[in-house]
């Protein structure tokens, strides 16, 4: 299975904007900007808002046409701040990116889906609307509905990557999340919670005639956060540390 995405801005008039659109590609893990009909992008601003996410803005490709940026992807998805009355279903930022992952799967070959950002001031025009597969909204206040349009590629870049995540794909450049360590054995910890009885008991912290709820209390809290092998090492070391004779180095009043 394989989705690349590319990220298309049409008829962006700010440089800034393009850049912090560079920037957001960038830090979800995917590579590739086509500008549209946009202002340069090649500027102070750009680089500034792009903050280091230069490869992205130098090897932006620039279209005349929406048609010709999108010509070899699969599926084209619009996104608009607001309803138009046009034929194009329109659908939440989060089931577009799930969607789009699952048609990847059961494609065969690579897909490639455009995820397309319209102007600042007026959006993406009714021609390019009709001309998505779809059309996605990220929800927000209805009453105060339009993103700046680098947020907006934020957004939808997060969650392309969360969803792609999600079914462990990894060919988008998008790095899976990494598998948590696995927490200390039933044994592991039965030792512990000996341990820490015994140094409880030694300390005077538990009354071994009158020890109420408080074990059981701890082994819950414990259960429900059980420590990974190197966690409960941490943890052994500081009790064994309680029972050496030894004078620590330095010592600190309970109010330090
Ligand atoms: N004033 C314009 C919005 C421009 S914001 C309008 O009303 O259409 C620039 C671009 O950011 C939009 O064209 C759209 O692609 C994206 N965007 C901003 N807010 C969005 C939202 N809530 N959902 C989806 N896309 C949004």
């Amino acid at each position: 299975m394989n989705l690349e995405l590319v990220f298309v801005l049409v008829g962006t008039t700010h440089s800034g904007n393009i850049g912090a659109a560079a920037r957001a590609i960038k830090n979800m893990g995917f590579a590739e900007l086509r500008l549209v009909d946009c202002c340069s992008h090649m500027t102070k601003d750009a680089f500034a808002r792009a903050s280091g996410a230069d490869g992205i803005l130098k090897e932006a490709k620039r279209f005349d046409t929406l048609d010709a940026a999108v010509a070899d992807c699969h599926n084209v998805i619009g996104s608009s701040a607001r309803d138009r009355y046009i034929a194009v279903p329109v659908v939440a930022c989060r089931e577009v990116a799930e969607s789009l992952v699952v048609a990847a799967s059961n494609a065969g070959d690579a897909q490639r889906a455009a995820m397309v950002f319209g102007r600042e001031r007026t959006g993406l025009s009714n021609d390019e609307m009709e001309r998505c597969t779809r059309l996605l909204r990220i929800p927000v206040n209805p009453e105060f509905s339009s993103l700046n349009l680098g947020a907006a590629v934020q957004v939808v870049a997060y969650e392309c990557a969360m969803a792609m995540n999600s079914v462990s794909m990894n060919s988008s450049g998008v790095t899976a999340a990494a598998e948590p360590a696995p927490v200390a054995s039933g044994e592991a910890m039965q030792h512990f919670y000996e341990h820490l009885r015994r140094v409880m008991i030694n300390t005077g912290f538990l009354d071994a005639d009158n020890p109420r709820n408080l074990m059981r209390r701890i082994r819950s809290y414990f259960e429900r956060n059980r420590p990974t092998d190197t966690e409960l090492n941490i943890l052994r070391g500081i009790l064994s540390a309680t029972e050496k004779p030894f004078p620590p180095k330095n010592t600190l009043k309970s109010d330090d």
